[in-house]
């Protein structure tokens, strides 16, 4: 169940598009979601389980360190297994750039200003040029240059932007136009005004991020209000959440940043209430078993999950499936916003369950059907 209504729209910045592999970043192209592995890329068994987890959990684009040359040398490994384009993070050592280059990076996080002369950008542009790769320059209000933080004084958004031109200007001059910009700070505050003010002035896509937010709750909570204030004024190309969690959390915490905002749908988009007295079953226990059990669920779908009639009705009306709680261990089961029989306490879960696998196959082979129908008209 969906609907369009004026007030929910966001006018996205225009951007230009570029493409890390793939994977197309900026212009219409859907708002991507990133993270980052945090195995030792030196360990390439690891890492691929890792990135097929959150391949899994729904990432876009992949991110590794490569810190030495034992990580470039297992990239080649990791960029032929992965599903998803990897980007390499390389911090001051140019050659680490040149190898992930070769090795099948789809894009480089380096800031070209820190890699110590111009024939050594020259060079990565060139090894970026030659295998297709993308780069991604990072500024961080933690790691400003010398110069910036003298002249301004501390880190602020007039600094962090300036940084950013200084190093989109060293890529430009070597005639490279493939980059994407991030102008992250822990502060929201900071990077929020740092963002903006490099939205005005550039037209590269850029990549969304409150750096070292915090832990799972406190992290998504700094990530949501600052991203979303981003996204909500139309600004962001891709994102990553930051957190000190597992990786696919990062990507869980994105999408569902995304969704709330109607940017990207993916998954079963889950309304339930924080239940209270009048639930007719246990709601908490319920929605934490029902995420759990649909998380395999790609096609995007809502279904609304609330204890009594109180609200129920009112949510079902909005969801593709709809259950709300009854009296004596009975309660009502919504179709497409219509009740449609009830369930008892003792098979609910399991039913709910498979009418969500369901509803997802339908949609899936509608949106297959329709696929050929415009394939054979072409
Ligand atoms: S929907 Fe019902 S059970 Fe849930 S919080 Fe509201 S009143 Fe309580």
């Amino acid at each position: 169940m969906s609907s369009i209504r004026p007030w929910r729209d966001i006018a996205r910045r225009k951007s230009r598009q570029i493409m890390v592999g793939s994977v197309p970043v900026g212009g219409d192209a859907p708002i991507t979601v990133q993270t980052m592995t945090n195995t030792l890329t030196s360990d390439p068994v690891a890492t691929l389980n890792q990135i097929r987890r959150c391949e899994d959990a729904g990432a876009d684009i992949i991110r590794v360190s490569c810190p030495d040359v034992e990580s470039t040398t297992a990239l080649r490994q990791i960029t032929r297994a992965a599903r998803v384009p990897i980007v390499a993070d390389i911090h001051f050592h140019y050659k680490r750039a040149l190898e992930a280059a070769d090795a099948g990076a789809a894009c480089l996080r380096i800031n070209p200003g820190n890699i110590g002369s111009n024939d050594r950008v020259a060079e990565v542009v060139r090894a970026a040029k030659a295998n297709g790769c993308a780069i991604r320059i990072g500024v961080n209000a933690g790691s400003l240059e010398k110069d910036l933080l003298e002249k301004y004084g501390e880190p602020c958004p007039e600094a962090l932007v300036e940084s950013a031109l200084d190093h989109i200007k060293l890529l430009q001059d070597h005639d490279f136009h493939e980059y994407k910009v991030a102008v992250k700070a822990s502060d929201v505050f900071l990077a929020v005004a740092a963002y903006m003010g490099l939205a005005e002035a550039v037209d590269c896509p850029l990549h969304l991020g409150i750096t070292e937010a915090g832990g799972l709750i406190g992290g998504t909570v700094k990530s949501s209000i600052g991203i979303g204030n981003l996204l909500w004024a139309g600004i962001g190309d891709t994102l990553r959440v930051s957190l000190s969690a597992e990786p696919e959390e990062e990507v869980r915490v994105g999408f569902e940043i995304l969704k709330s905002l109607g940017l990207r749908t993916r998954g079963v988009r889950v309304v339930s209430c924080p239940s209270c007295a009048r639930q007719g079953f246990d709601v908490i226990r319920t929605v934490e078993a029902l995420e759990s059990r649909l998380s395999h669920i790609k096609t995007p779908l809502s279904l609304s999950v609330l204890g009594c009639v109180v609200n129920g009705p009112g949510e079902a009306r909005e969801t593709d499936i709809g259950l709300t709680g009854g009296g004596n261990g009975k309660h009502m089961v919504y179709l497409s916003g219509v009740t449609d029989h009830t369930v008892h306490s003792d098979e609910m879960l399991d039913h709910i369950v498979s009418l969500v696998e369901k509803k997802a196959a339908e949609i899936e082979a509608a949106t297959t059907d329709a696929g050929n129908v415009t394939e054979a008209a072409e």
